[in-house]
């Protein structure tokens, strides 16, 4: 970019396996990728081996943050841990995003990210600090759950430092280990696993630099502007049995977007919780032991999965498959090494949990993640996730296309999580939704109000008629470009953008929010088309790697087939509770209903072209162009691209 603003200068490369540290400037990147998804994307290209699998030594894990990390711009402070996921079926690329002060941490150390390559010959952990890295012995870590583990580095290097570190699922290279952090933030797509592979327990840092803001007034005035939008907005929390919420604990620097929280269980135990996924990854299954009432248990469920560093979302999709798996007879209690029928219990996950990471029995096999499990099942295991997951071995039942037609771009294009994606299209909605379900007590966003948002937001009032395919298309394109705009920012996917604004007169918020956070903190110029340029770049050069690891253009960008096929009879969660008839604004804001609505085919392909029309890639083929690759500033990429035969003709 020119300038240090927004940055302290360095990205540090650690090679565990020689021990030797150097550090790159921050700058050679941020010029064309401003940040987090961006500089991740560009080393991931530059360096990580096609043929080399996510656990091999030589395979970069990566640490990024965004320039907002480490200033006062509000929910800025989030950062990636990313690289090749083993999650992902097969590995490909990967990345998770992380709130918590680790972000921060890092700056105030004088570290914009960490590239790790090697395996250390014993345990170890890294601390960076003011400037410094050192290799530091964590054979005395090693073994220990993730809360002590951050506790005992916390007691060691003081208060002000920040640590993420791994639980025994990621020493024992149990594909769906976590990184976890401070704040109950945690990252997500194996890399737990990853930097167990690497033999370090944690990474620290601690220190007390300033990362330099270019113009202090326009941030504050940034932040002012976003505090008024925000004000009056209504937090709901976990709807849990048996816990009582202690005190709201958002990530630094952020005044709460989302109902992040300190929450004490019956049992007297405390944690952190955010009203997502995680609060109810055993949540089903804890009603259907207990003849459809729900307990307690699902807190301390999570609680195991959170101690042991596993994804709670993965572990939801590993139930779902055992599950199935029982009822067509694949596995027994014989097969599997436990109760069965106890699934629900307190003592059934615990037992699980553990099966997992000592891969033990069945958790030899479920260790491995739930695609992978599948496949070694076999007996036709893979076809009970159809309907639950992506064959890359994403969630695909959330927002499903057939409810929102847009959706089904971002599940077609892409292999990793979609998920801000969606929720660019959903979290608005569900706010309609609860205008609509308590006729306009509980929420003031009316259809009048989404019509407003649609036309500031996804160019026309048409994104908000979901009855049609028309128009869908462009929809897929801003939002996508915006998405990946935002991950270079590295701001959180629960913030940002702000579509609906609980503090403004016409409830709807300000797309121009993050460019000028961007501009404010680095000093250089971004309008709103700027900003997203840089979104469209970084999305193209995604698009690359795909098609490098095995995922080329048209003939791959499909979307589950049960979307054709089956009609949309029920929904899961707050939408199917709240909005059973799935209605939802049509034409010209009259309401619709998309019960029993499945994804058309034709209109689907149709679709299709016009986004890749929309995206300047091959309609024939899906496959990207050279000119619109050199527009986006990605010569070098076009030619690899045209090399390896994936570049359209
Ligand atoms: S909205 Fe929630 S997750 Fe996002 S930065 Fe704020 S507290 Fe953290």
């Amino acid at each position: 970019m020119g300038n240090s603003y927004g940055w302290m200068g360095n990205i540090v490369r650690i090679n565990l396996s020689t021990g030797e540290i150097q550090t790159q400037s921050t700058a050679d990147l941020a010029e064309r990728f401003i940040g987090g998804r961006g500089f991740i994307s560009k080393i991931y290209w530059d360096e990580v081996d096609a043929k080399k699998d996510a656990l091999h030594p030589d395979s970069p894990l990566l640490f990024m943050t965004g320039p907002l990390a480490g200033t006062p711009a509000i929910a800025g402070n989030r950062w990636f841990i990313a690289g090749k996921s083993p999650l992902l079926y097969p590995d490909q690329f990967g990345l998770g995003s992380v709130g918590g002060s680790f972000g921060a941490k890092l700056e105030s150390a004088g570290y914009d990210g960490i590239i790790i390559t090697g395996k250390a010959s014993k345990p170890v952990y890294v601390y960076l600090h003011d400037g410094t890295v050192e290799i530091k012995d964590a054979q005395g870590l090693w073994g220990l759950e993730t809360f002590e583990t951050l506790h005992r580095l916390n007691k060691a290097h003081g208060e002000t430092s920040g640590a993420v570190c791994i639980g025994p699922a990621g020493e024992k290279l149990v594909r769906l280990a976590v990184a976890m952090s401070d704040h109950g933030a945690c990252g997500g797509s194996g890399f737990g696993a990853v930097m167990g592979s690497k033999n370090i327990k944690a990474v620290v840092a601690a220190g007390s630099l300033k990362v330099p803001v270019a113009r202090p007034d326009d941030l504050k005035a940034v932040n002012t502007r976003i505090r008024s939008l925000i004000e009056g907005k209504i937090l709901m929390d976990p709807n849990v049995e048996g816990i009582e919420l202690v005190r709201r604990t958002p990530c630094p620097g952020c005044p709460s977007g989302c109902p992040r929280g300190l929450y004490k269980h019956v049992s007297g135990r405390e944690e952190v919780r955010k009203n997502c996924q995680s609060v109810y990854m055993y949540y089903l299954w804890d009603m259907k032991y207990h003849g459809g009432e729900s307990t307690a248990d699902p807190f301390l469920a999570t609680s195991l999965a959170n101690r042991y560093g596993l994804c709670t979302q993965e572990m939801g999709n590993l139930l779902y498959l055992l599950e199935a798996c029982v009822k067509q007879g694949i596995v027994t209690d014989a097969s599997a090494g436990i109760a069965l029928s106890q699934m629900g219990s307190l003592e059934f996950i615990e037992r699980l949990t553990d099966m997992v990471i000592s891969r033990h029995g069945i958790g030899e096999v479920l260790a491995e993640g739930t695609m992978r499990a599948a496949h070694a099942l076999g007996n036709g295991a893979v076809k009970f996730l159809e309907k639950r997951m992506t064959r890359s071995g994403f969630n695909a039942e959330a927002y499903n296309p057939r409810y929102f037609i847009t959706n089904a771009v971002f599940y077609a294009t892409e292999s990793t999580s979609t998920m801000n994606q969606l929720h660019e299209v959903c979290f608005p909605i569900m706010k309609w939704v609860m205008w609509y379900a308590t006729d306009g007590a509980m929420s003031p966003f009316s259809t009048e109000v989404m019509l407003r948002i649609a036309k500031k937001f996804w160019i026309s009032e048409k994104a908000v008629d979901f009855s049609t395919y028309e128009g869908k298309a462009d929809v897929a394109y801003v939002i996508q470009n915006r998405e990946y705009a935002k991950e270079n920012l590295v701001v959180c996917d629960f913030f940002y953008p702000l579509t609906t604004a609980d503090g403004a007169e016409d409830h709807t918020g300000d797309p121009a929010l993050e460019s000028r956070l961007l501009s404010a903190v680095t000093g250089i110029e971004f309008d709103e088309a700027g900003y997203y340029k840089t979104g469209e770049r970084v999305f193209n050069l995604q698009r690359a790697i795909q098609s490098i690891e095995g995922r080329a253009g048209r003939k791959d960008d499909r979307v589950n087939e049960f979307y054709f096929t089956d009609k949309m009879e029920e929904e899961a969660g707050f939408l199917g509770v709240f909005n059973p008839d799935f209605m939802l604004p049509g034409p010209s804001g009259e309401l619709i209903s998309r019960k029993g609505a499945v994804l058309e085919r034709d209109r689907f392909e149709k679709m299709m072209d016009e986004y890749y029309a929309r995206r300047g890639w091959e309609v024939k083929t899906g496959l990207q162009k050279k000119d619109t690759l050199e527009t986006l500033g990605l010569a070098e990429i076009a030619a690899t691209l045209r090399a390896k035969g994936f570049l359209a003709e």
